[in-house]
């Protein structure tokens, strides 16, 4: 076994040469791998390469955006009208827009170093400005809420008018916060502003003064065709005549349209609420409708639901208006059938009540497409088919906007070929909660306030004062239902004797009267023993709204208004002479005169709505009863409102003739008077003897007149000599007119 010891093994020789191939093949291995391992460090250190390439261009881009905003944001600085000044939360300077330096002589530079906020504004700003300002900085600093204002600025000989807003910032890089101050110089909008406004006055006044101007003709135009149609007798003339007088009123009708649309367009149009009553508005309008209607085929329903509250609050003009609108509408395109006018209402038993109104026709009807359209201004539609017919397409649009005025919203449904139905609803307060009851349903007959006949007064004492008779005589007559007979003067002095000796529970004072005027009379009343629990009411025609806050204030207990209505006077008296009252009076009641008190034994005589009426359909020959409705129709044919002269006649009609003939007669002595007044320059005088006019007309329904006497009294209080020396003559002409047409009338 030992002399093998040297000699390797065939298997053992094998062994070795495989280890060093192993080993081989491992190393070859190992280096391949790290030959893999190189490459992918090879890669990456590539990217990483790559990406510092790229962060080092991003950096060279950011820097170069960076100029340019800080280059945007000095050229914005640089052209920027506005004053901006950024401060830090010490009120340091830290920027400011380039502007400061042609405002001051501050430096960009001194505004970078840090200059203090009330030395930069102190060149630009007068002291009590400044330290407002500042004082908002503070403000703004410690709540950090922006704010917004106007500054007023006197700096040396200018006045200019700043718009100031101060803003919060909190920078999120440095940490830093402060202000950023932006001035908007408005001095020159606001007198733009104020430029405009002046010329929308002007413009306005022009309209008002321009239509003033263009009716007085026009209402001439109108009267002489009137004239002419009635005294000509060559066909040819009252031909052109009557279409004269159809041109002026649909001129007439046109300019008050334009006015109104630029009333609400320019923001004037205004909502004046005051107590009205439904009935009386309903009648008003549906007795207008039915004048139109005369000459159609066309019947007229009116439904108005008999529970609705009898006086309300609101805009009795322009609720009137839409009305009237609606229904004129209604009558042009409506050639056969019926307009229906419904009014009904909901009402929670207090507050507000709401109207609803609904009016429909059996007309021609609108287009689907075209329903929208209707509302628009100046706008018509199917105006192949209504080429006849006259308008400006101004009333839909003016109807809406008072509509949505009055809080509500005017709506329209239509089928073509068959009839509209428009509708609204109105909210108004509810003054006096009594049904207005069913309207008659001949609407022959002028719808005038019911009287209460369980309502009577025989023993209450009362005293009138106004200088006019016809006024006297009217506020007599409207008592006279209620059994009283008052007491009359016609001057504060002679009232004040009245007074002295007797105790009345209620006295109406006259407003406007010569020498002594109802408001010295009220107060020297009230310096009498005693005068300070009198229960004075005053009477105007001046009633416009917030009218009877100015009387209380002055010392009256209230106000009715002139042509006074009944419904309002017979609301007074109620409210006045509470039945305890009226029984203590009678107690006291030194001479017994009338101690019977109750509602079916008054002294004075019986009092009964619409007497003439019944007389009528009682088929009695009762001629000079009939006589009455005769001529009240042809009144109303000469264009007088007898509805409303009847209504303030309490629906006597013999009454209202009789102060109808009143002022006929009075018309020789008032004309000479007024003249006199005019001539000698005493408009003072005259002022209140126009007034007088303005009111009695109105009170009858001579409503011209009455609009022409309106002009003069203002014209004349303002001492306005120039349109008094230009309308006098007119007004005395027209008067004259009137008075011998009616004067015509009631000799026929
Ligand atoms: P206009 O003064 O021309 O009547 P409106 O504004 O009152 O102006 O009406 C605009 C248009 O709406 C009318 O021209 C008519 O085409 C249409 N319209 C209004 N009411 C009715 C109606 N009841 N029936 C049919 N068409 C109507």
């Amino acid at each position: 076994m030992e002399e093998n010891k040297g000699i390797i093994e065939p298997a053992a020789q094998d062994a070795g040469v495989v280890d060093v191939e192993k080993e081989l093949k491992e190393l070859r291995l190992k280096q391949k791998k790290l030959e893999r391992e190189n490459r992918r460090l090879q890669i990456e250190m590539d990217t990483i390469k790559d990406m510092n390439e790229q962060i080092a261009r991003t950096q060279g881009f950011m820097k170069k955006e960076n100029q340019r905003q800080i280059f945007y944001n000095t050229q914005l600085l640089k052209v920027s009208p506005y004053l901006v000044l950024m401060v830090d939360e010490k009120l340091k300077t830290v920027m400011a827009s380039d502007v400061l330096t042609q405002m001051t002589d501050v430096s960009l530079d001194a505004v970078r170093d840090g200059m203090q906020l009330d030395e930069v504004l102190s060149k630009v700003l007068e002291e009590s400005v400044l330290n407002s300002l500042l004082e908002k900085c503070h403000s703004v600093l410690e709540n950090r809420v922006s704010d917004t204002f106007m500054l007023n600025n006197y700096f040396g000989e200018e006045e200019r008018i700043y718009k100031v807003d101060i803003n919060f910032y909190s920078s999120p890089v440095e940490g830093a916060s402060g202000l950023c101050i932006l001035f908007t110089d408005m001095t020159e909008v606001i007198e733009a502003k104020e430029r405009a406004e002046r010329a929308d006055k002007a413009k306005s006044n022009f309209l008002a003064n321009m239509s003033h101007e263009i009716r007085t003709p026009m209402n001439a135009i109108n009267g002489m065709s009137e004239f002419i149609l009635r005294d000509s007798t060559d066909e040819e003339a009252k031909k052109n005549a009557a279409m004269i007088k159809s041109a002026a009123k649909s001129l007439i009708s046109i300019i008050n349209d334009i006015l109104d649309f630029s009333k609400i367009e320019s923001g004037k149009m205004e909502i004046i609420n005051d107590t009205y009553s439904l009935s009386s508005l309903v009648n008003d309008v549906a007795t207008m409708i039915r004048i139109r209607l005369q000459e159609k085929k066309v019947g007229l329903v009116v439904n108005l639901d008999p529970d609705t509250p009898s006086r309300l609050y609101g805009d009795e003009v322009r609720i009137k208006q839409v009305m009237i609108n609606i229904l004129n509408n209604s009558v042009k395109f409506t050639n056969e059938g019926q307009i229906t006018f419904n009014i009904k209402h909901e009402w929670d038993g207090k507050g507000d009540c709401c109207l609803h109104v609904s009016i429909s026709d059996t007309g021609i009807g609108i287009k689907k497409e075209e329903l929208g359209k209707i509302f628009e201004s100046f706008t018509q539609v199917d105006t192949k088919r209504n080429r006849s017919i006259e308008g400006t397409g101004l009333g839909l649009a003016i109807s809406r906007r008072l509509v949505t005025m009055m809080g509500g919203e005017l709506k329209v449904e239509s089928v073509y070929g068959e009839g509209s139905t428009f509708s609204f609803d109105i909210y108004n307060k509810v003054i006096d909660a009594e049904p207005v009851g069913v309207l008659a349903d001949n609407y022959d007959v002028k719808l005038v306030h019911e009287v209460d006949k369980s309502f009577r007064r025989p023993n209450a004492r009362i005293l009138v004062v106004d200088d006019n008779d016809m006024n006297l005589k009217v506020a007599a007559g409207l008592m006279k239902p209620y059994g009283i007979v008052p007491d009359l003067a016609t001057s504060g002095p002679e009232s004040l004797e009245l007074v002295k000796n007797k105790t009345y529970d209620l006295i109406f004072m006259d407003h406007m009267m010569p020498k002594m005027d109802g408001v010295e009379t009220m107060h020297r009343m009230r310096d009498m023993k005693g005068g300070s629990e009198w229960k004075i009411i005053a009477l105007t025609a001046n009633a416009i709204s917030g009218m009877a806050a100015k009387y209380v204030e002055e010392g009256f207990n209230g106000y009715l208004a002139k042509p006074i209505d009944p419904a309002s006077m017979e609301l007074v008296l109620k409210r006045e002479l509470t039945e305890e009252k009226n029984e203590e009076i009678l107690e006291f009641d030194p001479e017994g005169e009338v101690l019977e008190f109750g509602p079916d034994e008054g002294d004075a005589p019986e009092f009964e709505q619409g007497d003439s009426d019944r007389g009528e359909t009682d088929g009695k020959p009762g001629g000079v009863k009939k006589g009455n409705d005769e001529l009240i129709a042809l009144l109303e044919e000469i264009g007088i409102n007898t509805g409303a002269g009847l209504m303030h006649a309490a629906g006597d009609k013999d009454f209202y003739l009789e102060i109808v003939r009143d002022y006929v007669k009075a018309f020789k002595e008032r004309s000479s008077q007024l003249q006199e007044y005019y001539e000698s320059g005493n408009m003072s005088d005259y002022s209140i003897l126009v007034h007088a006019l303005k009111s009695n007309s109105n009170t009858l329904g001579i409503e011209d007149i009455g609009a022409k006497a309106k002009d003069l009294e203002f014209a004349s209080k303002d001492n306005d000599t120039a349109f008094v020396d230009h309308h006098h003559g007119e007004l005395i002409d027209a008067y004259r007119n009137r008075t011998e047409e009616i004067r015509k009338v009631l000799e026929e």
